[in-house]
């Protein structure tokens, strides 16, 4: 609920504070249970500061973060602590973040021992039982990250996620390192483990293709808000916002009879440090008026839980 993590830039003579990046600027989403809720948007457009501020890995700066109708905003560091065993993240890149020195078995009975729970033979059944669960073997217990290839990593990030019996898993472009043919697999994982697990994810992406098949609903971000939110089903079929049409015309689309009109965005994304007034996307619209630069568009309902922040659409 309006989000915000704002990073002040230091510099000038004296060293001070001489301006602030808006890297998450008035968010605000629900992910409902069971759901897939797909974020996507270019590099930089805050779509992992959000997903981050999401489990407190980053403390937004302002707004609530309300789980199963839990603050967690207002939790102290004890109590974050514990929500965590609910709230699990994957991460792009598995490589970086499993432990080289250790083996699969130590690195995913971590979470385990962090938050204090079985003998050390329940943990390391456990561990057995999570490796078959994300399709590797139980011999791959005595291995290192190094001596996988990586999707079988990811796989690995993915069991870590699952130990602690998560509800939400905030997924952070957990395919974007991989090759296409290994993306395909892992999101079968994903979707498999989803359907056993009643898991809810947040599945952030900066390419449209990937999160189409996996999302219930898809939100696109462009310089730290939320553009567009809507089913993934009307955001392909029908895109309201200028900057998601101009998205998915650089998305290759599998029926070769559908026509899509080439948007080509102008220029580059502006800095997030000092962003165009109005509707941050003015300075790359094709269709900005004198309205677009002056005023913020207000992010809303225009019909069916279609949600847009565009001066074209009213309600
Ligand atoms: Fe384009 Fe104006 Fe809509 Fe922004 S509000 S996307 S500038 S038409
Ligand atoms: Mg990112």
């Amino acid at each position: 609920k309006n989000l915000k993590k704002y990073y002040p830039i230091t510099g000038g003579i004296l060293g001070g504070e001489v301006g602030v990046v808006k890297a998450v600027d008035d968010v605000s989403f629900t992910v409902k249970r069971g759901e897939t809720l797909g974020l996507v948007g270019e590099s930089g457009c805050g779509k992992s500061t959000t997903g981050r501020s999401l489990l407190r890995l980053i403390e937004p700066t302002a707004g609530e973060v309300l789980f199963d109708g839990v603050n967690v905003t207002a939790l102290s560091a004890d109590e974050m602590r514990k929500m965590r065993r609910h709230m699990q993240i994957v991460f792009q890149d598995p490589f970086a973040s499993l432990n080289p020195r250790h083996n699969i078995e130590k690195i995913l009975e971590e979470p385990l021992i962090v938050h204090g729970i079985g003998t050390s033979a329940e943990r390391k059944r456990k561990v057995q039982e999570m490796l078959e669960v994300v399709g590797l073997s139980s011999y791959h217990a005595r291995r290192y990250p190094h001596q996988f290839s990586g999707g079988q990593r990811q796989r690995i990030g993915i069991a870590r996620a699952l130990m602690l019996n998560p509800k939400l898993i905030v997924a952070d472009e957990p395919v974007s390192a991989l090759d296409v043919s290994i993306q395909s697999q892992v999101l079968n994982l994903m979707q498999d483990l989803q359907r056993d697990l009643g898991l809810t994810y947040l599945f952030i992406a900066h390419d449209l293709s990937v999160v189409r098949h996996i999302s219930d609903r898809v939100g696109v971000m462009y310089l730290g808000r939320i553009v567009e939110l809507t089913t993934s089903t009307q955001l392909y079929s029908n895109p309201l916002h200028p900057y998601t049409k101009a998205l998915l015309s650089a998305v290759p689309t599998p029926d070769p009879d559908a026509v899509r009109e080439r948007v080509i965005l102008q220029g580059d994304v502006p800095s997030p440090a000092n962003p165009p007034s109005g509707c941050t996307f003015h300075t790359r619209c094709p269709h900005a008026t004198e309205e677009c630069r002056a005023v913020r568009p207000a992010f809303q309902d225009v019909g069916d839980g279609h949600f847009v922040a565009c001066h074209l659409y009213k309600p």
